[in-house]
């Protein structure tokens, strides 16, 4: 019997993945650049691999010593507290296995986790996964006219987020900056989080993948650095998307030792060992970030700088065709209302059939948007789609010829 699984087979990436690789498209589907990491982290990587045999054998099992000494030093320098690299850092195969052996370890039959919608999907196979019940909380657009629609536009209502704590739940999971919407939360809402967390007893898990990608001025917030927040918030963290090497699958989770102590369990009982030479090349990463941080030189400081001329050019793209893009305030994705476009086949949410209609008949690929909403939410946000614009000029420009051939 099977049971324990049964239902979680269904997954929007390995069904778009797969239409994608079987058709000829430009691709704006999946989130991951389509160019290398930075030379010094592609020297980094071969220095790594050329470096003598240990580079090539086991390291430390909960993270390789160099990795996890740079990181603590590293957030431990900007949340302005002592992180001990030993026991408050777990490094993980991509953010993916650090949010899975969260869940598996923080959450137990009977527990109900709030998931802020719309949400990075695999949140809700994990928590279910784990034996908890997902609650969901979504964000909703506040009524705008006359501007641009932007990821800010999205809000949570306070009475709402507090009126899905209960004695049953055990954490709260948020994404910032959001994937798919770009979101990036601000330091009101993180407080207001934060309070019910407090007065509930409540965990956090805060996925900041995107933490580096925020454009327009917006800054990050890290909530673990809430007053009160460090001894209940795991900080999830990815190399892969920190320093565009998606295929190196480096991962962190960061969080209070007393807690940090459980994910280690399901770590060494999971693949106990991550690959040693990719984590050397992410601490040499690290470390070059540590010295020129907050400079000009500082790739955490260039790379949303590139990423905000792209987010620019997709959106011209968009806009010269009718569509409606929300302009990202971080992150990887713009999402757009297609509800203007026309329909295809009948039997699938509309941004479903879209997508595969857009793969198949354009050769452009997006993600329907609905895929990061609950069952019950599914069917309000049909009507949008996902593009990835972490992306050569030239592919941005490939889709903008297909956009512009639209009729
Ligand atoms: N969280 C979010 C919000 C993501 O978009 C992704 C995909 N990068 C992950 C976690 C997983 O990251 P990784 O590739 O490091 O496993
Ligand atoms: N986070 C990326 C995205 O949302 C990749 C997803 C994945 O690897 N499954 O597109």
């Amino acid at each position: 019997c099977f049971m324990s699984v049964e239902g979680f087979d269904k997954n929007i990436w390995v069904e778009f993945t797969q239409l994608i690789s079987d058709y000829k498209v430009v691709n704006l589907g999946q989130g991951f650049p389509d160019f290398g990491p930075p030379s010094f982290m592609q020297e980094a990587y071969c220095n790594a691999i050329c470096g003598g045999a240990s580079m090539h054998q086991y390291t430390r099992a909960f993270g390789y010593p160099r990795l996890v000494k740079i990181i603590a030093k590293f957030f431990g320098r900007i949340m302005g507290r002592e992180i001990d690299p030993m026991e408050e850092v777990l490094i993980t195969v991509g953010a993916y296995h650090a949010l899975f052996c969260t869940f598996q370890a923080l959450v137990d039959e009977g527990d109900e986790v709030i998931i802020v919608e719309p949400f990075f999907d695999c949140y809700e196979p994990m928590v279910m996964m784990a034996g908890g019940t997902p609650v969901y909380i979504p964000l909703k657009p506040k009524e705008v006219t006359g501007s641009a629609l932007s990821s800010a536009d999205w809000l949570l209502c306070p009475e709402e987020v507090a009126s899905k704590f209960n004695p049953r739940t055990k954490a709260i999971v948020i994404n910032t900056p959001n994937n798919p919407l770009g979101k990036v939360f601000q330091r009101d809402e993180l407080q207001m989080i934060a309070d019910l967390c407090i007065k509930h007893d409540v965990l956090c898990i805060s996925d900041e993948v995107y933490e580096w990608l925020t454009y327009d001025g917006e800054h990050h917030i890290k909530i673990a650095s809430l007053p009160g927040m460090w001894e209940r918030t795991v900080t999830i963290g990815s190399a892969g998307k920190s320093f565009c090497a998606t295929g190196w699958k480096v991962g962190w989770a960061m969080c209070s030792g007393h807690i940090l102590k459980h994910l280690k369990t399901f770590h060494q009982n999971s693949v106990y060992h991550c690959p040693t030479a990719p984590q050397e090349a992410v601490a040499v990463g690290f470390q070059r970030e540590y010295d020129v941080f907050g400079t000009e030189e500082s790739y955490f400081r260039q790379l949303p700088a590139q990423l905000h001329a792209k987010r620019l050019k997709l959106a011209k793209s968009l806009r010269s065709v009718g569509l409606q893009p929300i302009l990202p305030q971080g992150g990887y994705f713009m999402t757009t209302d297609i509800s203007s476009l026309s329909e295809y086949t009948k039997d699938e949410p509309y941004d479903y059939r879209f997508v595969k209609w857009l793969i198949k008949e354009k050769g452009l690929a997006a993600i329907p948007v609905s895929g990061f909403y609950s069952p019950e939410h599914r069917a309000d946000f049909q009507n949008y789609i996902r593009f990835c614009f972490v992306k050569e000029d030239s592919t941005l420009e490939a889709a903008e010829d297909i956009l512009r051939q639209w009729n």
